[in-house]
């Protein structure tokens, strides 16, 4: 495996999820791997994403959770809630799994270099503090930054890498976007006391969701007093005297907010790497274009995860650096991932989730669909006195039952969606989950009851 010709045998740049990944298991598989990041170890996902946010989530969730524990004869006197107190918890353990990647390199002997790593010739990495190094191969593992639009006044906005960090929850927010950062983080605020506005530029949140699920969102955020602006644009954004924002967007007469973030997607963190010093090749969104195996048009260069924007997800970046380290440095035939048929879910108040088609699609692919719906109040909203109904959608292909997609709205739907995930992917049918005995009273019992 040790090609004494380089120094190494793989440098990664960029040690998030994907980068983690590849690294170690390349290492395991024997090669000698060096990795730089520039910022912390884990990435976006751990650092500034899906890891501090669900954790928001849950502390959000209590708010409901208190309320509704009134009807099942709890009382809690004098409950109040301590952001500071929440946001240090997270930021602890936003830490500790920072410190357990951290060890799993080390112990795999990966050489880990705190700081920006650029290419600067064939098979050549120049490190921030001028050490040269020379690697076989090379896999960019960067990740994407937070996209925020060009208007005046946009330097005094935050994005969801700020969010955690805030000194107080803001009283009033406006959120840029109508995806998933816009929605988890107006579930959030808004559970903790803010009033929220959400304004996307165009008639649509979410809009590769199904748009029953969209609406049913839509109708209980707005229940919950979640206002939405569409079509809104901003013009132009002014900071006052008094630390507020007024904010003037398309349609809309300037309003004040508190704080304004912006939720607008996120583009390829491509900037500083060298690539023009090689030739990589770049696509349109700025993002590093690679074959079916995550390789550039530069042989001995590889790239995952969102660097490369196929699918902006965690566990995908993580396969796809499984697939790279397995193909290059393992003794397998190379292979590669599988993007079809990928679960996902936005942890809004509620929660959505999702695998396969959503409807629209379904019938565009397979012109004749069948489509089951169960439209129900979860027991515990009911005895709760919480008027929010949750949705199960599912789509069949018309002509033999196989299930084209499955998505939820409501409590639990993307622990619940894991599992009817494999049955999609295994290309079932309708019929298999006709066939299987519901756990009752459960949510989830909704998937094998609906007619
Ligand atoms: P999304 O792609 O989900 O949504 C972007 C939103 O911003 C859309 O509503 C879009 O409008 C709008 N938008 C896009 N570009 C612009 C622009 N130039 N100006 C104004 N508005 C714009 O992006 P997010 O930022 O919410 O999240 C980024 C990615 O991170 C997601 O795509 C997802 O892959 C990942 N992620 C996943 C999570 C999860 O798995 N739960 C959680 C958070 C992020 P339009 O309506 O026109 O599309």
């Amino acid at each position: 495996m040790a090609d004494t010709e380089y120094d190494f045998d793989l440098f990664t740049i960029g040690i998030g999820s994907g980068g983690t990944r590849a690294s170690r298991v390349a290492a395991a598989h024997g090669a000698r791997v060096a990795a730089a990041e520039e910022h912390r170890v884990g990435g976006t996902c751990v650092i500034r994403g899906c890891v501090p946010k669900k954790m928001l989530v849950y502390g959000a969730q209590f708010a409901e959770d208190l309320e509704d524990c009134q009807q099942f004869g709890w009382t809690i006197e004098g409950k109040s809630f301590d952001w500071v107190k929440l946001r240090d918890h997270v930021m602890k353990d936003v830490g500790r799994i920072e410190g357990v990647y951290t060890e799993t390199l080390e112990k795999h002997d990966v050489t880990l270099f705190h700081e920006h790593a650029k290419i600067t010739d064939e098979h050549e990495i120049t490190l921030a503090s001028g050490k040269v190094v020379t690697a076989k191969h090379i896999l960019i593992a960067t990740g994407a930054t937070p996209h925020v639009p060009d208007f005046p006044g946009n330097e005094h906005v935050i994005t969801s890498n700020e969010a955690f960090h805030l000194d107080e929850v803001p009283g009033c927010i406006l959120i840029l976007g109508g995806g998933y950062i816009a929605n988890e983080f107006a579930g959030i605020f808004n559970e903790f006391g803010s009033k929220v506005v959400v304004a996307n530029r165009s008639d649509v949140i979410l809009r590769s969701y199904d748009f029953s699920m969209r609406d049913r969102l839509m109708q209980i955020s707005m229940t919950k007093g979640i206002e939405f602006l569409f079509r809104a644009e901003v013009e132009k954004l002014e900071k006052r005297d008094d630390g507020t924002f007024a904010v003037k967007m398309t349609g809309v007469e300037e309003r004040t907010f508190d704080l304004v973030m912006a939720a607008t997607g996120r583009v390829p963190n491509v900037e500083g790497l060298g690539l023009e010093n090689v030739g990589v090749e770049l696509g349109k969104r700025g993002e590093i274009k690679v074959d079916e195996f995550s390789k550039t048009n530069v042989d001995y260069i590889y790239a995952v995860g969102d660097v490369t924007d196929r699918v902006q997800l965690t566990p995908v970046a993580i396969r796809e650096g499984q697939a790279f380290a397995d193909s290059v440095f393992g003794d397998v035939e190379p292979y590669s991932v599988d993007h079809s048929c990928i679960p996902s879910a936005v942890f809004s108040h509620p929660p959505i989730s999702s695998v396969g088609l959503n409807e629209r699609e379904a019938k565009e692919q397979y012109g004749q669909v069948k489509v089951y719906t169960s439209d129900f109040r979860p027991m515990k909203n009911v005895v709760a006195g919480r008027n929010e109904r949750s949705l199960v959608k599912m789509i069949c292909d018309g002509a033999n039952g196989q299930i084209l997609g499955v998505h939820m709205i409501g409590p639990y739907a993307p622990e619940i969606m894991q599992t009817a995930a494999v049955a999609v992917k295994a290309g079932m049918n309708k019929a298999d989950f006709d066939a299987t005995t519901a756990i009752h009273p459960t949510v989830a019992e909704e998937l094998v009851l609906m007619k």
